[in-house]
Protein backbone atom coordinates (compact mmCIF):
# COMPACT_ATOMS: atom_id res chain seq x y z
CA UNK A 1 0.00 0.00 0.00
CA UNK A 2 1.27 3.31 -0.92
CA UNK A 3 -0.06 4.40 2.61
CA UNK A 4 3.46 4.11 3.98
CA UNK A 5 4.85 6.33 1.17
CA UNK A 6 2.12 8.94 2.29
CA UNK A 7 3.44 9.34 5.52
CA UNK A 8 6.89 9.96 4.04
CA UNK A 9 5.72 12.64 1.91
CA UNK A 10 3.58 14.00 5.05
CA UNK A 11 6.57 14.14 7.54
CA UNK A 12 8.86 15.62 4.85
CA UNK A 13 6.28 18.56 4.27
CA UNK A 14 6.57 18.98 8.19
CA UNK A 15 10.26 18.80 8.25
CA UNK A 16 10.57 21.85 5.49
CA UNK A 17 8.35 23.86 7.56
CA UNK A 18 10.34 22.82 10.79
CA UNK A 19 13.38 23.76 8.85
CA UNK A 20 12.44 27.74 7.90
CA UNK A 21 13.89 30.59 10.01
CA UNK A 22 10.46 31.60 10.22
CA UNK A 23 7.18 31.01 9.94
CA UNK A 24 4.75 32.98 7.59
CA UNK A 25 1.88 32.57 5.61
CA UNK A 26 3.68 31.32 2.83
CA UNK A 27 5.57 28.74 4.54
CA UNK A 28 2.21 27.39 6.10
CA UNK A 29 0.76 27.48 2.62
CA UNK A 30 3.49 25.59 1.26
CA UNK A 31 3.63 22.75 3.94
CA UNK A 32 -0.29 21.82 3.47
CA UNK A 33 0.15 22.15 -0.36
CA UNK A 34 2.78 19.11 -0.15
CA UNK A 35 0.65 17.19 2.47
CA UNK A 36 -2.27 17.94 -0.02
CA UNK A 37 -0.72 16.65 -3.16
CA UNK A 38 0.52 13.45 -1.31
CA UNK A 39 -2.95 12.61 0.15
CA UNK A 40 -4.68 13.11 -3.50
CA UNK A 41 -1.74 11.15 -4.74
CA UNK A 42 -2.57 8.49 -2.74
CA UNK A 43 -6.12 8.93 -3.90
CA UNK A 44 -7.64 10.47 -0.72
CA UNK A 45 -11.00 11.66 -1.66
CA UNK A 46 -10.57 15.27 -3.13
CA UNK A 47 -13.32 16.91 -0.22
CA UNK A 48 -12.04 15.24 2.58
CA UNK A 49 -8.33 17.03 1.57
CA UNK A 50 -9.84 20.01 1.33
CA UNK A 51 -12.19 19.67 4.53
CA UNK A 52 -8.62 19.14 6.19
CA UNK A 53 -7.01 21.87 4.36
CA UNK A 54 -9.60 24.47 5.54
CA UNK A 55 -9.62 22.97 9.36
CA UNK A 56 -6.22 23.47 9.76
CA UNK A 57 -6.37 26.83 8.04
CA UNK A 58 -8.72 27.79 10.41
CA UNK A 59 -6.91 26.29 13.46
CA UNK A 60 -3.54 27.94 12.59
CA UNK A 61 -4.44 32.00 12.23
CA UNK A 62 -0.90 33.04 11.87
CA UNK A 63 -2.11 36.53 12.38
CA UNK A 64 -3.88 35.96 15.36
CA UNK A 65 -1.44 33.46 17.06
CA UNK A 66 0.26 35.58 20.43
CA UNK A 67 3.76 36.02 20.41
CA UNK A 68 5.89 33.04 21.83
CA UNK A 69 4.05 30.71 21.20
CA UNK A 70 5.58 27.89 18.88
CA UNK A 71 4.13 28.06 15.67
CA UNK A 72 5.68 25.06 14.37
CA UNK A 73 4.40 22.85 16.98
CA UNK A 74 0.54 24.85 16.52
CA UNK A 75 0.98 23.56 12.67
CA UNK A 76 2.21 19.89 13.68
CA UNK A 77 -0.01 19.59 16.54
CA UNK A 78 -3.36 20.59 14.15
CA UNK A 79 -2.07 18.40 11.03
CA UNK A 80 -2.31 15.13 13.29
CA UNK A 81 -5.25 16.12 14.76
CA UNK A 82 -6.75 16.49 11.59
CA UNK A 83 -5.18 12.97 10.36
CA UNK A 84 -6.68 11.22 13.16
CA UNK A 85 -9.88 12.37 12.52
CA UNK A 86 -10.10 11.15 9.38
CA UNK A 87 -8.67 7.92 10.37
CA UNK A 88 -10.49 7.21 13.62
CA UNK A 89 -13.23 5.01 12.29
CA UNK A 90 -14.52 3.92 15.75
CA UNK A 91 -15.53 0.17 16.77
CA UNK A 92 -17.11 -1.87 14.12
CA UNK A 93 -20.63 -1.77 15.52
CA UNK A 94 -21.02 -5.30 16.51
CA UNK A 95 -18.49 -8.21 17.14
CA UNK A 96 -20.14 -11.76 16.77
CA UNK A 97 -19.54 -13.59 20.17
CA UNK A 98 -18.61 -17.48 19.57
CA UNK A 99 -21.87 -19.49 20.47
CA UNK A 100 -24.44 -17.00 20.04
CA UNK A 101 -26.61 -16.59 17.14
CA UNK A 102 -25.62 -13.33 15.09
CA UNK A 103 -26.28 -12.29 11.52
CA UNK A 104 -24.07 -10.66 9.18
CA UNK A 105 -25.05 -9.01 5.91
CA UNK A 106 -22.73 -8.13 3.22
CA UNK A 107 -23.24 -5.45 0.62
CA UNK A 108 -21.40 -4.29 -2.25
CA UNK A 109 -20.79 -3.29 -5.45
CA UNK A 110 -21.18 -6.22 -8.14
CA UNK A 111 -17.50 -7.09 -8.79
CA UNK A 112 -16.20 -6.12 -5.50
CA UNK A 113 -15.68 -9.69 -4.63
CA UNK A 114 -18.80 -9.45 -1.92
CA UNK A 115 -19.50 -13.13 -3.02
CA UNK A 116 -15.83 -14.15 -2.50
CA UNK A 117 -15.63 -12.38 0.98
CA UNK A 118 -18.37 -13.95 2.26
CA UNK A 119 -17.07 -17.42 1.75
CA UNK A 120 -13.56 -16.04 3.11
CA UNK A 121 -14.97 -14.35 5.90
CA UNK A 122 -16.92 -18.24 6.72
CA UNK A 123 -13.86 -19.87 6.58
CA UNK A 124 -11.63 -17.65 8.78
CA UNK A 125 -14.17 -18.34 11.80
CA UNK A 126 -14.52 -21.73 11.26
CA UNK A 127 -11.73 -21.93 11.42
CA UNK A 128 -11.24 -20.41 14.74
CA UNK A 129 -14.24 -22.78 15.71
CA UNK A 130 -17.48 -21.15 14.44
CA UNK A 131 -19.95 -22.88 13.69
CA UNK A 132 -20.90 -20.30 10.04
CA UNK A 133 -23.71 -20.77 7.12
CA UNK A 134 -24.32 -18.97 4.39
CA UNK A 135 -27.29 -17.45 3.07
CA UNK A 136 -27.68 -16.20 -1.04
CA UNK A 137 -29.85 -13.54 -1.21
CA UNK A 138 -28.39 -12.38 -4.60
CA UNK A 139 -31.35 -13.33 -6.74
CA UNK A 140 -30.15 -10.91 -9.53
CA UNK A 141 -27.13 -12.25 -10.93
CA UNK A 142 -27.40 -15.22 -12.53
CA UNK A 143 -24.97 -18.02 -10.86
CA UNK A 144 -25.04 -16.02 -7.88
CA UNK A 145 -26.11 -19.46 -6.40
CA UNK A 146 -23.98 -21.82 -7.71
CA UNK A 147 -21.35 -19.31 -6.94
CA UNK A 148 -21.36 -19.47 -3.11
CA UNK A 149 -21.98 -22.62 -2.82
CA UNK A 150 -19.63 -24.09 -4.52
CA UNK A 151 -17.24 -21.73 -2.37
CA UNK A 152 -18.92 -22.83 0.61
CA UNK A 153 -18.82 -26.70 -0.11
CA UNK A 154 -15.26 -26.30 -0.95
CA UNK A 155 -14.80 -25.22 2.67
CA UNK A 156 -17.72 -27.84 4.10
CA UNK A 157 -19.82 -24.65 5.24
CA UNK A 158 -23.74 -25.07 4.95
CA UNK A 159 -25.15 -22.91 2.16
CA UNK A 160 -28.97 -21.90 1.54
CA UNK A 161 -30.17 -20.08 -1.49
CA UNK A 162 -33.05 -20.63 -3.91
CA UNK A 163 -33.85 -21.59 -7.96
CA UNK A 164 -36.98 -21.11 -8.21
CA UNK A 165 -37.74 -18.37 -5.36
CA UNK A 166 -36.91 -14.52 -6.71
CA UNK A 167 -37.41 -12.83 -3.55
CA UNK A 168 -34.31 -12.01 -1.67
CA UNK A 169 -36.34 -11.07 1.04
CA UNK A 170 -37.91 -14.50 1.77
CA UNK A 171 -34.66 -16.25 0.73
CA UNK A 172 -32.94 -14.39 3.45
CA UNK A 173 -35.73 -14.77 6.23
CA UNK A 174 -36.22 -18.28 5.30
CA UNK A 175 -32.22 -19.05 5.23
CA UNK A 176 -31.70 -17.13 8.40
CA UNK A 177 -34.49 -19.00 10.30
CA UNK A 178 -32.75 -22.53 9.12
CA UNK A 179 -29.95 -21.56 10.53
CA UNK A 180 -30.49 -20.29 13.37
CA UNK A 181 -32.22 -23.54 14.15
CA UNK A 182 -29.59 -25.08 13.08
CA UNK A 183 -27.42 -23.33 15.78
CA UNK A 184 -25.02 -22.18 13.69
CA UNK A 185 -23.49 -19.22 15.27
CA UNK A 186 -22.70 -16.77 12.36
CA UNK A 187 -25.42 -16.64 9.77
CA UNK A 188 -23.94 -14.76 6.41
CA UNK A 189 -25.82 -13.05 3.87
CA UNK A 190 -24.64 -12.39 0.88
CA UNK A 191 -26.70 -9.44 -1.40
CA UNK A 192 -27.00 -8.39 -4.59
CA UNK A 193 -24.64 -6.27 -6.09
CA UNK A 194 -25.12 -3.99 -9.36
CA UNK A 195 -23.30 -2.35 -11.62
CA UNK A 196 -24.49 0.95 -10.67
CA UNK A 197 -26.01 2.80 -7.93
CA UNK A 198 -29.40 2.07 -8.70
CA UNK A 199 -32.01 2.79 -6.29
CA UNK A 200 -33.65 -0.30 -6.78
CA UNK A 201 -30.49 -2.37 -5.36
CA UNK A 202 -30.53 -0.14 -2.37
CA UNK A 203 -34.13 -0.87 -2.37
CA UNK A 204 -33.31 -4.13 -1.93
CA UNK A 205 -30.94 -4.43 0.40
CA UNK A 206 -32.50 -1.86 2.79
CA UNK A 207 -35.40 -4.50 2.89
CA UNK A 208 -33.29 -7.67 3.05
CA UNK A 209 -31.85 -5.93 6.30
CA UNK A 210 -34.75 -4.95 7.96
CA UNK A 211 -36.85 -8.37 7.53
CA UNK A 212 -33.44 -10.79 9.11
CA UNK A 213 -32.08 -7.76 11.20
CA UNK A 214 -28.35 -8.35 11.24
CA UNK A 215 -25.95 -7.49 13.78
CA UNK A 216 -23.51 -6.28 11.75
CA UNK A 217 -23.70 -4.99 8.29
CA UNK A 218 -20.43 -5.04 6.10
CA UNK A 219 -19.53 -2.70 3.09
CA UNK A 220 -17.19 -4.38 0.62
CA UNK A 221 -14.76 -2.49 -1.30
CA UNK A 222 -12.64 -2.64 -4.18
CA UNK A 223 -9.25 -0.94 -3.41
CA UNK A 224 -8.80 0.05 -6.72
CA UNK A 225 -11.70 1.81 -6.49
CA UNK A 226 -9.47 5.30 -6.05
CA UNK A 227 -11.47 8.41 -5.79
CA UNK A 228 -15.30 7.15 -6.17
CA UNK A 229 -14.66 4.87 -2.58
CA UNK A 230 -16.14 7.88 -0.75
CA UNK A 231 -19.11 8.35 -2.44
CA UNK A 232 -20.05 4.87 -2.48
CA UNK A 233 -19.42 3.87 0.89
CA UNK A 234 -21.34 6.85 1.52
CA UNK A 235 -24.53 5.65 -0.47
CA UNK A 236 -24.69 2.62 0.82
CA UNK A 237 -23.88 3.69 4.59
CA UNK A 238 -27.17 6.12 3.89
CA UNK A 239 -28.93 2.66 3.26
CA UNK A 240 -28.34 0.70 5.72
CA UNK A 241 -26.77 0.50 8.87
CA UNK A 242 -22.66 -0.39 7.58
CA UNK A 243 -21.00 -0.82 10.48
CA UNK A 244 -17.36 -2.46 9.52
CA UNK A 245 -15.86 -2.28 6.04
CA UNK A 246 -13.52 -4.77 4.35
CA UNK A 247 -11.07 -4.03 1.37
CA UNK A 248 -10.35 -6.46 -1.41
CA UNK A 249 -7.75 -6.94 -3.98
CA UNK A 250 -5.00 -5.51 -1.49
CA UNK A 251 -2.89 -7.65 -3.79
CA UNK A 252 -3.12 -5.25 -6.93
CA UNK A 253 -1.45 -1.79 -7.37
CA UNK A 254 -4.20 0.12 -5.40
CA UNK A 255 -2.78 3.32 -3.73
CA UNK A 256 -4.91 2.67 -0.64
CA UNK A 257 -6.29 6.16 -0.18
CA UNK A 258 -9.89 5.09 -1.30
CA UNK A 259 -9.58 2.57 1.74
CA UNK A 260 -8.81 5.89 3.67
CA UNK A 261 -12.06 7.67 2.16
CA UNK A 262 -14.51 4.22 2.32
CA UNK A 263 -13.50 4.80 6.50
CA UNK A 264 -14.25 8.39 6.24
CA UNK A 265 -17.14 8.06 4.92
CA UNK A 266 -18.94 4.90 6.72
CA UNK A 267 -17.22 5.78 9.87
CA UNK A 268 -16.76 2.51 10.26
CA UNK A 269 -13.49 0.45 10.48
CA UNK A 270 -11.87 -1.90 7.82
CA UNK A 271 -11.83 -4.95 10.08
CA UNK A 272 -10.34 -7.89 6.75
CA UNK A 273 -8.71 -7.24 3.90
CA UNK A 274 -8.41 -9.63 0.75
CA UNK A 275 -5.25 -10.35 -0.58
CA UNK A 276 -6.03 -12.99 -3.33
CA UNK A 277 -8.73 -14.71 -4.60
CA UNK A 278 -8.42 -17.78 -2.34
CA UNK A 279 -10.51 -18.80 0.39
CA UNK A 280 -7.22 -18.16 2.87
CA UNK A 281 -6.14 -15.33 0.98
CA UNK A 282 -7.69 -13.14 3.96
CA UNK A 283 -6.48 -11.05 6.45
CA UNK A 284 -7.28 -9.57 9.99
CA UNK A 285 -6.84 -5.81 9.29
CA UNK A 286 -4.17 -4.87 11.78
CA UNK A 287 -1.34 -4.38 9.02
CA UNK A 288 0.98 -1.25 8.59
CA UNK A 289 -0.23 1.26 8.43
CA UNK A 290 -3.52 1.58 9.87
CA UNK A 291 -3.59 -0.39 13.04
CA UNK A 292 0.78 -1.22 13.93
CA UNK A 293 2.49 -0.06 16.81
CA UNK A 294 5.25 0.89 14.57
CA UNK A 295 3.19 3.11 12.05
CA UNK A 296 1.76 4.84 15.62
CA UNK A 297 5.10 5.11 16.42
CA UNK A 298 6.10 6.66 13.41
CA UNK A 299 2.95 8.76 13.27
CA UNK A 300 3.91 10.04 17.24
CA UNK A 301 7.58 10.57 15.92
CA UNK A 302 6.27 11.88 12.67
CA UNK A 303 3.74 14.50 13.46
CA UNK A 304 5.12 15.62 16.44
CA UNK A 305 3.66 14.80 20.03
CA UNK A 306 7.55 14.45 20.99
CA UNK A 307 9.59 17.54 20.52
CA UNK A 308 9.70 16.68 17.06
CA UNK A 309 12.07 20.50 16.13
CA UNK A 310 14.52 19.43 19.03
CA UNK A 311 14.63 16.31 17.67
CA UNK A 312 14.72 17.40 14.11
CA UNK A 313 17.71 19.84 15.57
CA UNK A 314 19.57 16.94 17.10
CA UNK A 315 19.70 14.79 14.22
CA UNK A 316 21.00 17.12 12.23
CA UNK A 317 23.75 18.13 14.52
CA UNK A 318 25.03 14.83 15.39
CA UNK A 319 23.69 12.30 12.18
CA UNK A 320 25.89 12.55 9.57
CA UNK A 321 24.59 14.51 6.66
CA UNK A 322 24.46 11.55 4.32
CA UNK A 323 22.81 9.28 6.89
CA UNK A 324 20.20 11.74 7.86
CA UNK A 325 17.41 10.78 5.36
CA UNK A 326 17.87 7.10 5.74
CA UNK A 327 17.73 7.81 9.45
CA UNK A 328 14.29 9.34 8.83
CA UNK A 329 13.12 6.53 6.45
CA UNK A 330 13.97 4.05 8.97
CA UNK A 331 11.84 5.90 11.37
CA UNK A 332 9.21 6.89 8.63
CA UNK A 333 8.71 3.10 8.07
CA UNK A 334 9.01 2.45 12.05
CA UNK A 335 11.81 0.18 11.16
CA UNK A 336 13.78 0.05 14.38
CA UNK A 337 17.13 -1.51 13.30
CA UNK A 338 20.31 -1.74 14.93
CA UNK A 339 21.76 1.10 13.08
CA UNK A 340 18.72 3.24 13.75
CA UNK A 341 19.79 2.68 17.73
CA UNK A 342 23.15 3.58 17.69
CA UNK A 343 22.05 6.77 15.76
CA UNK A 344 19.49 7.70 18.08
CA UNK A 345 22.29 6.75 20.97
CA UNK A 346 24.43 8.78 19.39
CA UNK A 347 22.19 11.87 20.04
CA UNK A 348 22.88 12.74 23.45
CA UNK A 349 22.44 11.66 27.02
CA UNK A 350 20.05 9.15 27.13
CA UNK A 351 17.39 10.70 29.51
CA UNK A 352 17.67 13.98 26.91
CA UNK A 353 17.01 12.02 23.85
CA UNK A 354 14.05 10.07 25.69
CA UNK A 355 12.29 12.95 26.71
CA UNK A 356 11.88 14.28 23.14
CA UNK A 357 10.24 11.03 22.01
CA UNK A 358 6.74 10.97 22.20
CA UNK A 359 4.40 9.01 25.04
CA UNK A 360 7.68 9.37 27.30
CA UNK A 361 6.43 10.71 30.87
CA UNK A 362 8.26 12.02 33.62
CA UNK A 363 6.83 8.62 35.18
CA UNK A 364 8.55 6.24 32.16
CA UNK A 365 11.79 8.14 32.51
CA UNK A 366 14.84 5.83 33.84
CA UNK A 367 14.57 6.33 37.69
CA UNK A 368 18.44 5.71 38.84
CA UNK A 369 20.35 2.93 37.17
CA UNK A 370 18.16 -0.05 35.97
CA UNK A 371 18.69 -3.51 36.57
CA UNK A 372 21.41 -4.35 33.92
CA UNK A 373 20.83 -7.97 34.10
CA UNK A 374 17.07 -6.63 33.42
CA UNK A 375 16.37 -6.07 29.75
CA UNK A 376 15.55 -9.77 28.11
CA UNK A 377 14.82 -7.83 24.91
CA UNK A 378 17.93 -8.26 22.83
CA UNK A 379 21.16 -10.88 23.68
CA UNK A 380 24.59 -9.45 24.99
CA UNK A 381 26.22 -9.15 21.56
CA UNK A 382 23.83 -7.11 19.30
CA UNK A 383 24.14 -4.81 22.80
CA UNK A 384 27.52 -5.07 22.69
CA UNK A 385 27.36 -4.34 18.99
CA UNK A 386 24.47 -1.08 19.37
CA UNK A 387 27.48 -0.27 22.57
CA UNK A 388 30.28 0.04 20.33
CA UNK A 389 28.63 1.39 16.64
CA UNK A 390 26.72 4.14 19.03
CA UNK A 391 30.30 5.00 21.18
CA UNK A 392 28.26 4.48 24.64
CA UNK A 393 28.24 2.77 27.53
CA UNK A 394 26.41 -0.78 27.38
CA UNK A 395 24.86 0.70 30.69
CA UNK A 396 23.53 3.37 28.68
CA UNK A 397 22.16 0.72 25.25
CA UNK A 398 20.17 -1.42 28.05
CA UNK A 399 18.51 1.52 29.65
CA UNK A 400 17.37 2.66 26.24
CA UNK A 401 16.40 -0.77 25.15
CA UNK A 402 14.01 -0.77 28.68
CA UNK A 403 12.76 2.57 27.79
CA UNK A 404 12.25 1.53 24.27
CA UNK A 405 10.18 -1.71 25.78
CA UNK A 406 7.92 0.49 27.44
CA UNK A 407 7.21 2.39 24.84
CA UNK A 408 6.39 -0.35 22.38
CA UNK A 409 4.36 -1.91 25.49
CA UNK A 410 2.51 1.61 25.99
CA UNK A 411 1.95 1.81 22.19
CA UNK A 412 0.78 -1.53 22.20
CA UNK A 413 -1.32 -1.02 24.12
CA UNK A 414 -3.14 1.81 21.88
CA UNK A 415 -5.77 -0.02 19.88
CA UNK A 416 -6.44 1.41 16.72
CA UNK A 417 -8.94 2.26 14.86
CA UNK A 418 -10.71 1.19 17.59
CA UNK A 419 -12.58 4.38 18.93
CA UNK A 420 -10.36 6.43 21.44
CA UNK A 421 -7.16 4.60 19.63
CA UNK A 422 -5.70 7.79 17.79
CA UNK A 423 -7.40 10.25 20.10
CA UNK A 424 -5.80 8.44 23.10
CA UNK A 425 -2.24 8.51 21.74
CA UNK A 426 -2.91 12.03 21.33
CA UNK A 427 -4.07 12.21 25.05
CA UNK A 428 -1.57 9.79 26.18
CA UNK A 429 1.27 12.03 24.39
CA UNK A 430 0.28 14.84 26.04
CA UNK A 431 -0.10 13.55 29.51
P1 LIG B 1 -19.16 -9.86 -6.28
O1 LIG B 1 -19.79 -9.59 -7.61
O2 LIG B 1 -18.98 -8.63 -5.50
O3 LIG B 1 -19.86 -10.93 -5.50
O4 LIG B 1 -17.69 -10.33 -6.59
P2 LIG B 1 -17.04 -11.79 -6.66
O5 LIG B 1 -16.93 -12.36 -5.30
O6 LIG B 1 -17.72 -12.58 -7.70
O7 LIG B 1 -15.58 -11.39 -7.12
C1 LIG B 1 -15.29 -10.76 -8.35
C2 LIG B 1 -13.89 -11.18 -8.79
O8 LIG B 1 -12.93 -10.65 -7.89
C3 LIG B 1 -13.69 -12.68 -8.78
O9 LIG B 1 -12.93 -13.02 -9.91
C4 LIG B 1 -12.91 -12.94 -7.52
O10 LIG B 1 -12.09 -14.08 -7.60
C5 LIG B 1 -12.08 -11.67 -7.44
N1 LIG B 1 -11.63 -11.35 -6.07
C6 LIG B 1 -12.36 -11.23 -4.94
N2 LIG B 1 -11.58 -10.88 -3.90
C7 LIG B 1 -10.32 -10.78 -4.37
C8 LIG B 1 -9.05 -10.43 -3.78
O11 LIG B 1 -8.90 -10.13 -2.58
N3 LIG B 1 -7.98 -10.42 -4.61
C9 LIG B 1 -8.08 -10.74 -5.95
N4 LIG B 1 -6.99 -10.70 -6.68
N5 LIG B 1 -9.25 -11.04 -6.52
C10 LIG B 1 -10.35 -11.07 -5.75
Amino acid sequence: MVLAQLGGSISRALHQMTNATVIDDKVLNDCLKEITRALLRADVQSNLVDDMHTNIKNIVNLQHLAAGLNKRKIIQQAVFDELCKMLDAGKPSFTPKKGKSSVVMFVGLQGSGKTTTCTKYAYYHQKKGWKPALVCADTFRAGAFDQLKQNATKANIPCYGSYMESDPVKIAVDGVERFKNENCDLIIVDTSGRHKQEAALFEEMRRVSEATKPDLVIFVMDSSIGQAAFDQAQAFKQSVAVGAVIVTKMDGHAKGGGALSAVAATKSPVIFIGTGEHMDEFEVFDVKPFHSSEYLIFLAFVLGMGDWSGFMDKIHEVIPMDQQSELLQKLSEGNFTLKLFQNILKMGPISQVLSMLPGVSAELMPKGQLDSSNPKIMNESRIMRIARGSGRQVREVMEMLEEYKKIWSKMKGLKFPNKGGMSGLSRNMNA
